[in-house]
C-alpha cells in the first residue's frame, strides 16, 4: 500500500518543483504550475501546481491562509507556499560531519528496548498548546520521556521563533531530562515524498533545534512510521537511529471520548508482560489534550504498578546520553555545555548527562539485578536486530567515531577540581 502511494506521488510527475510558471507538456499529459486561487491542484489534478507562493490544500483547492497552508495536510508537491516547505532562520547544518557513533545501530528499524524493565513514553508531533503542562506532570511524577518533535506542523509556526513561544517548552524538556527526537519538518510520509523533500525535512527539522539549543538529535522518528530500505539508508547517511515502537497507544483513536481503547493497549501491554524480560517504547502525542489531561498520568501509573522505570528511549537501549545528540560545530557526540557565546547557564545538563542518575530518580531501582545481565546479552525478544546484529551495524558506522568515548563533562569537572587542589598543596607546602 505504501509502494503504491509512493508510485502515485512519485509517478510520471518526477520533481518538478512549483517554481516555474505556465504549462509544461511532458509526453502525453499537460502539468499547469500557474494554478490562481481556487483553481484546482494535486496528484488528483493532473499534478497541476499551484501558482508561486499558494498552498495546496488537502482537498486540491489553491490558496492562502492557516488551514490550506498547514502541513502535512498541505500538499508539498503542488504548493509552495506549504508550510513544510518553508525554511527556518539559523545556521544551516547540512555540512555538518555525521560520524556514527555508539552502539545503537543505524540503518535499521528500531521497535524495542534492549534493557528489560523499562517503559519509554514518547510522545511524538510537538510540542504544541498542551506540552507545557504535560512536563508539569512529568516533573511531579519524577518520569522521563522522549519528545519527537516537528517544528513546524499543524499550523503552529516554527518552534525556533521566539514568537512560537516554543523555544522555552524544547529548552525545558531537556533541562528537565527528558530527549529530544527529531519526528522531521512537517510530519510528511518519507515514502511519499522524494529524497531531496527527505532531506529537507531532516535538515530544516536539524536547524530549528540547532538554533534553540546548540545540539541537535540522532534520534528520530519517522512520521506514520512509513519507510522502506532507502528512507533507512538515507537516515543512516544523516546519522540518526530510526526509532519505532511498540506499544501503539493509539491515543488519537477516541470514539468514545473516554480513550478506552488507548487505556486497554497500555494496561494490557504492562500487566501481561513481566518486568523482568520486556519493555516497551509507547507511543502517544502531546498534541491531544486528553492524552496530556488523564492519559498520562494513567499510563505513569499503570507502567509503575506493574514495576517499569519510565526512562528516555536512549536510557532503555543503554545509549549513555551524550550520544542523544551531535554538536552543531564539530559533528561529534555532544559533551556538555562547552562555552558556547550567548547561551544561558541554565542549560546545565548534569541532570540529564547522566543516565544513571536519571535512572535513579524516585520512581526507578527496581529492576537493577536484571540490568548487568541483559546489557551484556538480550535476550531474543527483546534485542533489536537478531537479522543485521549490532556488529555489521557498528562496523559499517565507522568505529573510529565509537571507540574513543570523551570524558563526561562531571569527570572533566572532577580532573580539574583535583588538579587545583594539589596544585594548592603544593604552593602551601613550598610556603611553608
Ligand atoms: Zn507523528
Amino acid at each position: 500500500m505504501i509502494a503504491a502511494l509512493a508510485a502515485t506521488a512519485l509517478g510520471s510527475f518526477g520533481i518538478s518543483f512549483p517554481h516555474d510558471r505556465g504549462a509544461v507538456t511532458e509526453g502525453a499529459h499537460t502539468e499547469r504550475r500557474d494554478v490562481q486561487v481556487g483553481g484546482r491542484c494535486g496528484s488528483t489534478q493532473g499534478n497541476a501546481v499551484c501558482a508561486t507562493g499558494l498552498c495546496c490544500s488537502e482537498e486540491g483547492v489553491c490558496g492562502t491562509g492557516r488551514d490550506v497552508c498547514s502541513s502535512p495536510a498541505c500538499q508539498l508537491s503542488f504548493g509552495s507556499g506549504c508550510d513544510g516547505n518553508k525554511s527556518p532562520s539559523g545556521k544551516d547544518t547540512s555540512n555538518v560531519p555525521r560520524p556514527l557513533f555508539g552502539d545503537v545501530p543505524y540503518g535499521i528499524d528500531i521497535p524495542k528496548c534492549t534493557l528489560p524493565g523499562k517503559v519509554a513514553l514518547t510522545f511524538d508531533d510537538g510540542p504544541n498548546k498542551f506540552t507545557n503542562e504535560l512536563l508539569d506532570i512529568l516533573k511531579k511524577y519524577n518520569a522521563k520521556a522522549t519528545f519527537f518533535v516537528t517544528a513546524a506542523n499543524g499550523g503552529k509556526g516554527q518552534i525556533q521563533d521566539e514568537s512560537s513561544g516554543f523555544r522555552d517548552v524544547v529548552k525545558r524538556m531537556h533541562k528537565e531530562g527528558h530527549q529530544i527526537g527529531s519526528h522531521s519538518w512537517s510530519h510528511e510520509n518519507f515514502v511519499a515524498i522524494s529524497a531531496e523533500q527527505r532531506r529537507d525535512q531532516i535538515v530544516k527539522n536539524e536547524i530549528a533545534l540547532a538554533d534553540i539549543l546548540g545540539f541537535f538529535p540522532t534520534y528520530l522518528r519517522l512520521p506514520y512510521s512509513s519507510w522502506n530500505g532507502e528512507v533507512q539508508s538515507e537516515l543512516k547517511e544523516f546519522g540518526y537511529h530510526s526509532i519505532d515502537f511498540n506499544l501503539d497507544t493509539q491515543d488519537w483513536k477516541d470514539p468514545n471520548g473516554n480513550y478506552q481503547i488507548a487505556r486497554d493497549s497500555f494496561s494490557s501491554a504492562v500487566s501481561q508482560h513481566s518486568p523482568k524480560d520486556s519493555s516497551f517504547i509507547a507511543v502517544a502525542h502531546d498534541i491531544h489534550e486528553k492524552t496530556v489531561r488523564g492519559y498520562v498520568q494513567f499510563m505513569i501509573e499503570q507502567a509503575q504498578k506493574f514495576k517499569y522505570d519510565l526512562v528516555t528511549v536512549g536510557e532503555c537501549l543503554d545509549d549513555p546520553s551524550n550520544n542523544w545528540y551531535r554538536d552543531v560545530g564539530t559533528g561529534q557526540e555532544w559533551s556538555g555545555p562547552a562555552p558556547r557565546k550567548g547561551q544561558e547557564k541554565s542549560g546545565t545538563p548534569t541532570s540529564t548527562t547522566s543516565p544513571s542518575s536519571t535512572a535513579g530518580g524516585g520512581v526507578q531501582g527496581t529492576t537493577a539485578g536484571s540490568t548487568p545481565a541483559s546489557t551484556s546479552s538480550p535476550g531474543p525478544k527483546e534485542g533489536i536486530t537478531s537479522a543485521s546484529g549490532p556488529n555489521t551495524t557498528r562496523d559499517a558506522a565507522g568505529t573510529a567515531a565509537t571507540g574513543t568515548p570523551k570524558p563526561s563533562s562531571a569527570a572533566r569537572g572532577v580532573y580539574r577540581l583535583t588538579s587545583g587542589v594539589l596544585l594548592g598543596y603544593i604552593v602551601l607546602f613550598a610556603l611553608v
